[in-house]
């Protein structure tokens, strides 16, 4: 009787030990984290690098990267990615935002379209369709992209401007930023089945709250992920 009980008690704390070690590795995957307006996002994990740079406060110039996800004015600002880009830094862009870009002086452009693997100033990524299924606002064909950046071995899916895609069935990531405005993008329904398929540990509800959609459709779609999912609102933190 007493053996059984060292054993269960052996158990139950290693068990403690397993669930606290995970808890606190998907509570690390958002430190370093910073969501601006609308889709904009910061995440410091190694290097620095900036997704859709909008509504910047004050001049960082920290960025070794500055990731464009597609050349709508909600998501590409020249004046944005000067106020974050360090000298010599990088500008990830779609190829059709590269000619603007090379106006403005800018050298250090990689053209990207969906479906690459890169490296630039040693960040792995890669890139992944984002599109609207059933709407025009982005077509498929215009190759418009999300990514998937590794730093520090976690696998961060910023989704861009996409509708549910059967594509997110392939993406491997432990974090993923989802769009939920309900208009151009996923409604929080939607959103949700995204983060269904693609299973990471956390997923981050973004662009709301500027040209459409509000905090109520962000709360409304961690509300609908599924408990292996950690749902977590980080703008305005
Ligand atoms: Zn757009």
């Amino acid at each position: 009787m007493k053996f059984r009980l060292i054993v269960l008690l052996i158990v139950a704390g290693m068990l403690i030990i397993v669930t606290g070690s995970v808890v606190a590795a998907v509570e690390g995957y958002l430190d370093g984290v910073t969501h601006f307006r609308h889709a904009s996002l910061r995440i410091e994990g190694g290097k620095v690098v900036y997704f859709d740079p909008y509504g910047i406060k004050g001049e960082p110039r920290d960025a070794d990267i500055v990731f464009i996800t597609h050349t709508h004015d909600d998501h590409f600002i020249p004046s944005d990615i000067r106020k974050v880009l360090k000298d010599g830094g990088a500008v990830v862009i779609t190829t059709d935002g590269v000619n603007r870009l090379k106006n403005l002086g800018y050298q250090n452009i990689l053209a990207v379209e969906p479906n690459q693997a890169h490296q630039v100033e040693g960040v792995n990524f890669t890139t992944v369709p984002a599109y609207n299924p059933d709407k025009s606002y982005h077509p498929r064909k215009n190759n418009w992209v999300g990514y998937v950046v590794t730093l520090k071995g976690v696998n961060y899916y910023i989704a861009g401007d996409t509708g549910l895609i059967p594509e997110m069935e392939e993406i491997k990531a432990d974090v993923a930023f989802l769009p939920v405005d309900g208009v151009y993008t996923m409604k929080a329904q939607e959103a949700a089945e995204a983060a269904k398929l693609i299973k990471p540990a956390v997923a981050v509800p973004i662009h709301f709250g500027v040209v459409a959609g509000s905090r109520t459709d962000a709360e409304k779609f961690v509300s609908l992920l599924p408990a292996e999912i950690k749902g977590e609102i980080i703008q305005g933190k």
